[in-house]
């Protein structure tokens, strides 16, 4: 059986149990409502947007009435993110400015107090606990110059559990980082999962000793299955994955030992997988949108923020023995399924099962576009040799295994173009996503 997630001990501690008391759902949901009528009536006294937004919402009296409570989106933060704000901005401690990918959208700004920061690092320092022991050295290969920012967050909560956390920043020279994980006598790494794809895949990496890393960290974007696989096989460690995004205050949820889904901060944020469509609340087991509330924040809290982000609850409890919700692995981002002229229907997570199982790609990006009243899928890789000429065809044999690909290109409505005309290699920082220009498709 895999080790209790440490979360469970420090979620226990964070509502008030004694010591030694064993967490209850009860206890936990009965602390998730509590928190959540002090949130609603702060956001009502102290935010222009939420006095106006619930103006006209009762007070749930369980969780399950949250349902009468109205959605937060993306576009009313990027609207104005002031409106949020509880505090003065004096007591602002650190903004995150979002840009969003291929859009002309305004950026999105998320504020945090030190308090919610501390919050953070509470939940980082406890998290990290799954995968690391003290005197352990992690290499964390995240952002990390600015206070407040992911990486310096991370390497207090290492801290605080005896391990040092060594901020690199993103990969620029995957040789440089592979001679620093030796040098600096690394055990643990954290970063983008295509990142550390890359850094596996360097030939610099077979002359490392394999046995060197005692667990990887897979975070900022969502994992596809082949890139955590390649990792776990090439490292010979387990590969844990965390969930989280700015808003959420940067840490969402992190895996057990079980590796098979996330355990959320259910102490500072109280997780929904709504109908995308309808909105209604969704049983546990099914899939669906993943919204969250906010139970501890002081400087932005937000009510059902609507992530934009695909999973389902997993209703079977965790091998771990945790009483705390798991959340299966995301399975990507609304908005990034696409249909075909023929009718299928293409995302970005199908292109990555089917792509990153190829040993010589390092990332790539795929374009959906349209030429001579054809579509036209447009893949341009990057590979650790820097031709990517000699690898044209093995990638039309991987497209061509997916169904929806093989099906539109046999009924002659889709031409596949691995030459990567007008492709480059994608930023490490931008979401995965297929790039639609089809005529009509465009923002
Ligand atoms: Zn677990």
């Amino acid at each position: 059986m895999p080790r209790l997630t440490p979360l469970e001990g420090w979620i226990g501690a964070r509502i008030g149990l004694a010591a030694g008391a064993r967490l209850t759902r009860s206890a936990l949901e009965q602390y998730q409502l509590d928190r959540l009528h002090e949130t609603l009536a702060y956001v009502r006294e102290q935010s222009p947007f939420y006095r106006q937004q619930l103006t006209e919402s009762g007070t749930p009296a369980s969780l399950e009435e949250m349902a009468t409570l109205p959605f937060t989106t993306p576009d009313q933060i990027r609207e104005d993110d002031r409106r949020f704000l509880c505090v003065s901005a004096g007591e602002i401690e650190r903004v995150v400015t979002l840009h969003s990918s291929g859009t002309t959208a305004p950026p999105k700004r998320l504020h945090f107090t030190a308090h919610d920061l501390e919050l953070t690092v509470d939940f980082f320092h406890h998290g990290m606990g799954t995968m690391v022991r003290p005197g352990q050295r992690v290499l964390i290969l995240m952002p990390g110059e600015l206070p407040g920012s992911v990486g310096d967050l991370l390497a207090k909560g290492l801290q605080r559990l005896g391990v040092t956390g060594i901020i690199h920043g993103l990969v620029r020279d995957s040789e440089e980082t592979l001679r620093r994980i030796v040098e600096e006598e690394i055990d643990c790494l954290v970063g983008l999962p295509v990142q550390l794809l890359g850094l596996t895949r360097h030939p610099a990496a077979r002359r490392l000793c394999r046995k060197r890393l005692t667990s990887i960290l897979v975070s900022a974007d969502y994992a596809p299955l082949a890139v955590k696989e390649a990792l776990s096989t090439f490292w010979e460690v387990p590969v844990f994955d965390h969930y989280g995004m700015t808003e959420m205050g940067l840490g969402g949820a992190v895996e057990c030992a079980g590796l098979c889904g996330y355990h959320p901060r259910e102490a500072d944020l109280y997780l929904e997988i709504v109908d995308p469509l309808s909105g209604e609340i969704l049983p546990d087991g099914e899939p669906g949108e993943v919204v969250f509330t906010t139970l501890t924040r002081r400087g932005m809290p937000l009510v059902r923020y609507r992530t934009g982000d695909l999973a389902r609850f997993l209703a079977e409890p965790c091998p771990c023995g945790s009483v705390l919700r798991q959340l299966e692995r995301v399975r990507g981002r609304m908005g990034g399924v696409f249909s075909l002229a023929s009718g299928g229907q293409l995302s970005i997570t199908q292109l990555d099962e089917a792509l990153f199982p190829l040993p010589f790609l390092l990332n790539y990006q795929a374009i959906l576009g349209q030429r001579d009243c054809r579509e036209v899928l447009s893949i341009g890789i990057e590979t650790g040799s820097g031709n990517s000429a000699g690898f044209t065809s093995q990638v039309q044999d991987a497209l061509l295994a997916l169904p929806a690909i093989a099906e539109a290109v046999a009924a002659g409505v889709l031409t596949l173009d691995t030459d990567g005309t007008g492709c480059s290699a994608p930023s490490p920082t931008i979401k995965r996503a297929i790039i639609d220009t089809r005529q009509g498709s465009g923002p």
